[in-house]
Protein backbone atom coordinates (compact mmCIF):
# COMPACT_ATOMS: atom_id res chain seq x y z
CA UNK A 1 0.00 0.00 0.00
CA UNK A 2 1.42 3.45 -0.90
CA UNK A 3 2.02 6.27 1.14
CA UNK A 4 1.88 8.64 -1.17
CA UNK A 5 -1.69 8.54 -2.98
CA UNK A 6 -3.71 10.70 -1.12
CA UNK A 7 -7.22 9.63 -1.76
CA UNK A 8 -10.41 12.24 -1.93
CA UNK A 9 -12.17 9.88 0.69
CA UNK A 10 -11.59 6.85 2.46
CA UNK A 11 -14.75 4.73 2.99
CA UNK A 12 -14.52 2.88 6.17
CA UNK A 13 -17.08 0.44 6.13
CA UNK A 14 -19.05 -1.77 3.24
CA UNK A 15 -22.67 -1.99 4.21
CA UNK A 16 -25.27 -0.11 2.97
CA UNK A 17 -24.05 3.03 4.29
CA UNK A 18 -20.38 2.50 2.97
CA UNK A 19 -21.42 1.28 -0.88
CA UNK A 20 -24.37 3.79 -1.15
CA UNK A 21 -21.40 6.39 -0.55
CA UNK A 22 -18.72 4.65 -2.75
CA UNK A 23 -21.18 4.07 -5.17
CA UNK A 24 -21.84 7.87 -5.54
CA UNK A 25 -17.97 8.48 -5.06
CA UNK A 26 -17.47 6.81 -7.98
CA UNK A 27 -19.85 7.95 -10.58
CA UNK A 28 -18.23 11.55 -9.41
CA UNK A 29 -14.50 10.34 -10.22
CA UNK A 30 -13.49 10.66 -6.89
CA UNK A 31 -10.28 9.01 -5.28
CA UNK A 32 -11.59 6.74 -3.36
CA UNK A 33 -11.49 3.48 -1.90
CA UNK A 34 -14.13 1.49 0.69
CA UNK A 35 -12.19 -0.65 3.27
CA UNK A 36 -14.46 -3.70 4.53
CA UNK A 37 -13.05 -5.39 7.66
CA UNK A 38 -14.88 -8.67 6.50
CA UNK A 39 -17.21 -8.70 2.98
CA UNK A 40 -19.20 -6.28 2.12
CA UNK A 41 -22.64 -6.00 2.94
CA UNK A 42 -22.60 -5.21 6.57
CA UNK A 43 -26.10 -6.19 8.71
CA UNK A 44 -27.58 -7.46 5.36
CA UNK A 45 -25.14 -10.31 5.38
CA UNK A 46 -27.16 -11.64 8.26
CA UNK A 47 -30.69 -10.54 7.79
CA UNK A 48 -32.82 -13.10 6.39
CA UNK A 49 -35.38 -11.12 4.20
CA UNK A 50 -35.66 -7.44 3.62
CA UNK A 51 -39.63 -6.51 3.07
CA UNK A 52 -39.61 -3.19 3.64
CA UNK A 53 -36.55 -1.44 1.14
CA UNK A 54 -38.35 0.99 -1.28
CA UNK A 55 -39.11 0.24 -5.10
CA UNK A 56 -38.73 -3.92 -4.45
CA UNK A 57 -42.22 -5.19 -3.39
CA UNK A 58 -40.95 -8.48 -3.64
CA UNK A 59 -38.91 -10.04 -0.55
CA UNK A 60 -35.39 -10.16 -1.54
CA UNK A 61 -32.59 -12.23 0.99
CA UNK A 62 -30.74 -9.17 2.76
CA UNK A 63 -27.13 -11.03 1.35
CA UNK A 64 -28.80 -10.60 -2.66
CA UNK A 65 -29.11 -7.19 -1.90
CA UNK A 66 -26.10 -6.30 -0.30
CA UNK A 67 -24.69 -8.32 -3.25
CA UNK A 68 -26.38 -6.07 -5.83
CA UNK A 69 -25.81 -3.17 -3.88
CA UNK A 70 -21.66 -3.69 -4.09
CA UNK A 71 -22.04 -4.93 -7.85
CA UNK A 72 -23.83 -1.20 -8.90
CA UNK A 73 -21.03 0.50 -6.81
CA UNK A 74 -18.58 -1.94 -8.71
CA UNK A 75 -19.69 -0.83 -12.15
CA UNK A 76 -18.74 2.33 -11.46
CA UNK A 77 -15.42 1.84 -10.70
CA UNK A 78 -15.76 1.47 -6.75
CA UNK A 79 -12.27 -0.05 -5.13
CA UNK A 80 -13.49 -2.14 -2.84
CA UNK A 81 -10.93 -4.33 -0.22
CA UNK A 82 -12.30 -6.60 1.37
CA UNK A 83 -10.48 -7.91 4.96
CA UNK A 84 -9.01 -4.84 6.00
CA UNK A 85 -9.60 -4.34 9.32
CA UNK A 86 -9.11 -0.52 10.76
CA UNK A 87 -6.76 0.09 13.98
CA UNK A 88 -6.69 3.29 14.02
CA UNK A 89 -7.98 6.58 12.29
CA UNK A 90 -5.66 10.00 12.98
CA UNK A 91 -5.52 13.72 12.10
CA UNK A 92 -2.69 14.94 10.75
CA UNK A 93 -3.21 18.89 9.81
CA UNK A 94 -5.31 18.98 6.66
CA UNK A 95 -4.82 15.25 6.12
CA UNK A 96 -6.77 12.27 7.48
CA UNK A 97 -4.30 8.90 7.94
CA UNK A 98 -6.23 5.60 8.00
CA UNK A 99 -4.21 2.77 9.25
CA UNK A 100 -4.55 -1.12 9.20
CA UNK A 101 -3.17 -4.40 9.25
CA UNK A 102 -1.51 -3.67 6.02
CA UNK A 103 -0.85 -0.14 5.92
CA UNK A 104 -1.55 3.89 5.93
CA UNK A 105 -3.45 5.32 3.72
CA UNK A 106 -3.80 9.45 3.37
CA UNK A 107 -7.19 11.07 2.74
CA UNK A 108 -8.59 14.27 2.59
CA UNK A 109 -11.87 13.24 3.77
CA UNK A 110 -12.90 10.12 5.41
CA UNK A 111 -16.59 8.47 5.93
CA UNK A 112 -17.28 6.09 8.82
CA UNK A 113 -19.90 3.54 7.80
CA UNK A 114 -18.81 1.16 10.40
CA UNK A 115 -22.25 0.24 12.00
CA UNK A 116 -22.61 -2.32 15.07
CA UNK A 117 -21.73 -5.31 16.77
CA UNK A 118 -24.29 -7.67 18.19
CA UNK A 119 -24.82 -6.80 21.71
CA UNK A 120 -23.99 -9.95 23.97
CA UNK A 121 -25.84 -10.98 26.80
CA UNK A 122 -23.14 -10.89 29.24
CA UNK A 123 -24.64 -14.31 31.42
CA UNK A 124 -22.37 -17.11 32.21
CA UNK A 125 -22.29 -19.54 29.25
CA UNK A 126 -23.24 -17.09 26.56
CA UNK A 127 -19.10 -17.27 25.75
CA UNK A 128 -18.16 -21.18 25.93
CA UNK A 129 -21.21 -22.15 23.89
CA UNK A 130 -20.65 -19.97 21.21
CA UNK A 131 -21.23 -21.37 17.99
CA UNK A 132 -22.18 -24.82 19.73
CA UNK A 133 -25.83 -23.20 20.54
CA UNK A 134 -24.80 -19.26 21.02
CA UNK A 135 -25.58 -17.65 17.99
CA UNK A 136 -26.28 -13.94 16.83
CA UNK A 137 -27.21 -14.94 13.52
CA UNK A 138 -30.26 -16.99 12.51
CA UNK A 139 -29.72 -16.71 8.81
CA UNK A 140 -26.30 -18.46 9.30
CA UNK A 141 -26.49 -21.28 11.78
CA UNK A 142 -30.71 -21.42 11.98
CA UNK A 143 -29.88 -24.89 9.39
CA UNK A 144 -28.55 -26.59 11.97
CA UNK A 145 -31.48 -26.62 14.11
CA UNK A 146 -34.01 -28.03 11.83
CA UNK A 147 -36.53 -29.69 13.81
CA UNK A 148 -35.30 -28.88 17.19
CA UNK A 149 -36.32 -26.41 19.96
CA UNK A 150 -34.89 -22.69 19.81
CA UNK A 151 -35.26 -19.91 21.91
CA UNK A 152 -34.66 -15.74 20.46
CA UNK A 153 -33.93 -13.42 23.51
CA UNK A 154 -34.88 -10.15 22.59
CA UNK A 155 -38.46 -8.18 21.52
CA UNK A 156 -37.40 -5.72 18.87
CA UNK A 157 -37.28 -5.63 15.18
CA UNK A 158 -33.91 -7.99 14.66
CA UNK A 159 -35.53 -10.58 17.27
CA UNK A 160 -38.97 -10.97 16.33
CA UNK A 161 -37.78 -10.98 12.39
CA UNK A 162 -35.54 -13.66 13.06
CA UNK A 163 -37.78 -15.56 14.88
CA UNK A 164 -40.05 -16.04 12.17
CA UNK A 165 -37.24 -17.29 10.18
CA UNK A 166 -36.35 -19.90 12.45
CA UNK A 167 -39.84 -20.43 12.86
CA UNK A 168 -39.65 -22.04 9.22
CA UNK A 169 -36.89 -24.37 10.38
CA UNK A 170 -37.07 -25.20 13.88
CA UNK A 171 -39.96 -27.52 15.89
CA UNK A 172 -40.54 -24.70 18.56
CA UNK A 173 -39.29 -21.26 18.51
CA UNK A 174 -39.91 -19.29 22.26
CA UNK A 175 -39.27 -15.46 22.27
CA UNK A 176 -37.75 -14.45 25.71
CA UNK A 177 -38.61 -10.73 26.88
CA UNK A 178 -37.50 -8.63 29.10
CA UNK A 179 -40.78 -6.73 28.94
CA UNK A 180 -44.65 -7.61 28.47
CA UNK A 181 -45.21 -6.03 25.05
CA UNK A 182 -42.50 -6.33 22.12
CA UNK A 183 -40.92 -3.38 20.67
CA UNK A 184 -40.63 -5.10 16.99
CA UNK A 185 -43.07 -2.90 14.32
CA UNK A 186 -46.62 -4.17 14.57
CA UNK A 187 -46.99 -5.74 11.24
CA UNK A 188 -43.77 -8.05 12.26
CA UNK A 189 -45.82 -8.65 15.75
CA UNK A 190 -48.76 -9.62 13.92
CA UNK A 191 -47.17 -12.30 11.76
CA UNK A 192 -45.32 -13.73 15.42
CA UNK A 193 -48.66 -13.96 17.49
CA UNK A 194 -49.86 -16.17 14.02
CA UNK A 195 -47.27 -18.00 14.22
CA UNK A 196 -47.83 -21.60 15.65
CA UNK A 197 -45.21 -22.92 16.79
CA UNK A 198 -43.92 -19.56 18.51
CA UNK A 199 -44.38 -18.92 22.17
CA UNK A 200 -43.28 -16.22 24.40
CA UNK A 201 -42.12 -15.93 27.59
CA UNK A 202 -42.68 -12.06 29.10
CA UNK A 203 -40.91 -10.40 31.69
CA UNK A 204 -38.23 -12.94 31.74
CA UNK A 205 -34.50 -12.49 31.36
CA UNK A 206 -31.84 -15.67 30.43
CA UNK A 207 -29.84 -16.13 33.90
CA UNK A 208 -27.49 -18.40 32.16
CA UNK A 209 -26.84 -20.80 28.97
CA UNK A 210 -25.74 -24.54 29.95
CA UNK A 211 -25.13 -27.74 28.56
CA UNK A 212 -23.05 -30.68 27.49
CA UNK A 213 -20.97 -30.61 24.49
CA UNK A 214 -23.88 -27.87 22.90
CA UNK A 215 -26.55 -26.07 24.55
CA UNK A 216 -29.05 -27.60 26.45
CA UNK A 217 -31.09 -25.67 28.97
CA UNK A 218 -31.45 -22.16 29.58
CA UNK A 219 -32.01 -21.03 33.44
CA UNK A 220 -34.75 -17.82 32.90
CA UNK A 221 -36.23 -15.36 35.19
CA UNK A 222 -39.43 -14.53 35.94
CA UNK A 223 -38.29 -10.08 36.55
CA UNK A 224 -41.85 -9.76 38.10
CA UNK A 225 -42.41 -12.51 40.16
CA UNK A 226 -38.55 -13.65 40.73
CA UNK A 227 -39.25 -17.25 39.91
CA UNK A 228 -36.75 -19.43 38.15
CA UNK A 229 -36.89 -21.78 35.14
CA UNK A 230 -35.55 -23.65 33.36
CA UNK A 231 -36.14 -24.31 29.62
CA UNK A 232 -34.82 -27.01 27.55
CA UNK A 233 -33.33 -25.35 23.83
CA UNK A 234 -30.60 -26.31 21.38
CA UNK A 235 -29.60 -23.27 20.67
CA UNK A 236 -30.13 -19.54 21.61
CA UNK A 237 -30.33 -16.93 19.26
CA UNK A 238 -29.45 -13.33 20.61
CA UNK A 239 -30.91 -10.64 19.68
CA UNK A 240 -30.66 -7.41 22.08
CA UNK A 241 -29.68 -4.52 19.85
CA UNK A 242 -26.48 -3.35 19.22
CA UNK A 243 -23.11 -1.78 19.90
CA UNK A 244 -20.99 0.44 17.70
CA UNK A 245 -17.57 -0.31 16.41
CA UNK A 246 -15.85 2.86 17.07
CA UNK A 247 -12.64 1.61 18.84
CA UNK A 248 -10.45 3.13 16.34
CA UNK A 249 -11.52 6.59 16.09
CA UNK A 250 -9.32 9.57 16.82
CA UNK A 251 -10.68 11.11 20.79
CA UNK A 252 -11.87 14.33 18.96
CA UNK A 253 -14.76 12.56 17.32
CA UNK A 254 -17.67 13.32 19.61
CA UNK A 255 -20.09 10.68 20.94
CA UNK A 256 -23.68 10.30 22.00
CA UNK A 257 -23.91 8.88 25.84
CA UNK A 258 -24.00 5.34 24.20
CA UNK A 259 -21.16 5.95 22.32
CA UNK A 260 -22.34 6.37 18.63
CA UNK A 261 -20.88 8.96 16.49
CA UNK A 262 -22.36 12.51 16.58
CA UNK A 263 -23.12 14.54 13.32
CA UNK A 264 -24.86 17.58 11.60
CA UNK A 265 -26.87 17.54 9.19
CA UNK A 266 -24.55 17.26 6.50
CA UNK A 267 -23.11 13.83 8.08
CA UNK A 268 -20.17 15.73 9.71
CA UNK A 269 -18.54 14.97 12.89
CA UNK A 270 -16.84 16.88 15.41
CA UNK A 271 -13.29 16.94 13.42
CA UNK A 272 -14.14 18.09 9.94
CA UNK A 273 -13.32 15.84 7.14
CA UNK A 274 -14.16 13.30 8.61
CA UNK A 275 -18.43 12.38 8.10
CA UNK A 276 -20.27 9.41 9.50
CA UNK A 277 -22.82 7.48 7.40
CA UNK A 278 -25.30 4.39 8.64
CA UNK A 279 -26.10 2.73 11.90
CA UNK A 280 -22.71 4.43 13.33
CA UNK A 281 -24.29 7.13 13.91
CA UNK A 282 -26.29 8.61 16.71
CA UNK A 283 -29.91 8.26 14.92
CA UNK A 284 -33.69 7.26 16.02
CA UNK A 285 -34.15 5.42 13.13
CA UNK A 286 -31.99 2.73 11.72
CA UNK A 287 -32.69 0.82 8.84
CA UNK A 288 -31.42 -0.15 5.68
CA UNK A 289 -33.53 2.89 3.82
CA UNK A 290 -31.99 5.42 6.24
CA UNK A 291 -28.74 4.25 5.75
CA UNK A 292 -28.63 4.72 2.23
CA UNK A 293 -29.75 8.35 2.48
CA UNK A 294 -27.01 8.67 5.48
CA UNK A 295 -24.59 7.17 2.83
CA UNK A 296 -25.82 9.80 -0.10
CA UNK A 297 -25.98 12.89 2.13
CA UNK A 298 -22.21 12.14 3.45
CA UNK A 299 -20.63 11.88 -0.09
CA UNK A 300 -22.45 14.89 -1.27
CA UNK A 301 -21.22 17.09 1.83
CA UNK A 302 -17.66 15.16 1.05
CA UNK A 303 -17.58 16.82 -2.73
CA UNK A 304 -18.41 20.12 -1.29
CA UNK A 305 -15.47 19.65 1.54
CA UNK A 306 -13.31 18.65 -1.37
CA UNK A 307 -14.33 22.23 -3.10
CA UNK A 308 -13.85 24.52 -0.56
P1 LIG B 1 -33.54 -2.85 19.36
O1 LIG B 1 -34.63 -2.28 18.55
O2 LIG B 1 -32.70 -1.95 20.20
O3 LIG B 1 -34.18 -3.98 20.29
C1 LIG B 1 -33.41 -4.64 21.25
C2 LIG B 1 -34.32 -5.54 22.04
O4 LIG B 1 -33.55 -6.25 22.99
C3 LIG B 1 -35.39 -4.75 22.81
O5 LIG B 1 -36.60 -5.46 22.78
C4 LIG B 1 -34.81 -4.70 24.23
O6 LIG B 1 -35.78 -4.69 25.22
C5 LIG B 1 -34.02 -5.98 24.30
N1 LIG B 1 -32.85 -5.89 25.17
C6 LIG B 1 -31.88 -4.95 25.16
N2 LIG B 1 -30.92 -5.25 26.05
C7 LIG B 1 -31.31 -6.41 26.64
C8 LIG B 1 -30.73 -7.24 27.64
N3 LIG B 1 -29.56 -6.94 28.21
N4 LIG B 1 -31.39 -8.37 27.99
C9 LIG B 1 -32.57 -8.69 27.41
N5 LIG B 1 -33.16 -7.95 26.45
C10 LIG B 1 -32.53 -6.82 26.07
O7 LIG B 1 -32.47 -3.66 18.47
P2 LIG B 1 -32.65 -4.50 17.11
O8 LIG B 1 -33.89 -5.32 17.12
O9 LIG B 1 -31.33 -5.15 16.92
O10 LIG B 1 -32.83 -3.39 16.02
C11 LIG B 1 -31.82 -2.38 15.86
C12 LIG B 1 -32.32 -1.35 14.87
O11 LIG B 1 -32.45 -1.95 13.59
C13 LIG B 1 -33.72 -0.82 15.25
O12 LIG B 1 -33.75 0.53 14.91
C14 LIG B 1 -34.64 -1.62 14.38
O13 LIG B 1 -35.85 -0.97 14.09
C15 LIG B 1 -33.79 -1.83 13.14
N6 LIG B 1 -34.20 -3.05 12.43
C16 LIG B 1 -35.22 -2.94 11.54
C17 LIG B 1 -35.67 -4.04 10.86
C18 LIG B 1 -36.79 -3.87 9.89
O14 LIG B 1 -37.30 -2.80 9.75
N7 LIG B 1 -37.21 -4.87 9.19
C19 LIG B 1 -35.10 -5.30 11.11
C20 LIG B 1 -34.08 -5.41 12.05
C21 LIG B 1 -33.64 -4.26 12.72
P3 LIG B 1 -36.77 -3.41 25.44
O15 LIG B 1 -37.79 -3.50 24.36
O16 LIG B 1 -37.29 -3.66 26.80
O17 LIG B 1 -35.88 -2.22 25.36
Amino acid sequence: MSHDELFDVVIIGGGPAGLTAGLYASRARLKCVLLEAKIPGGQLLVTEKIENYPGRTEQIEGQALAREMLDQARKFGLDVRSHERIKRLAVEGEEKLVETEKGVLRARTVIVATGSEPRRLKVPGEGKYLGRGVSYCAVCDGAFFEDLDVAVVGGGDAAVEEALYLAKIAAKVTIIHRRDELRATRYIQERAFATPNMEFLWNSVVESITGDDLVTDLTVKNVKTGEVSNLKVNAVFVYVGTDPNTDFLPPEIKLDPQGYILVDDKMETSVPGIFAAGDIRSKIVRQVATAVGDGCIAINAVEKYLLA
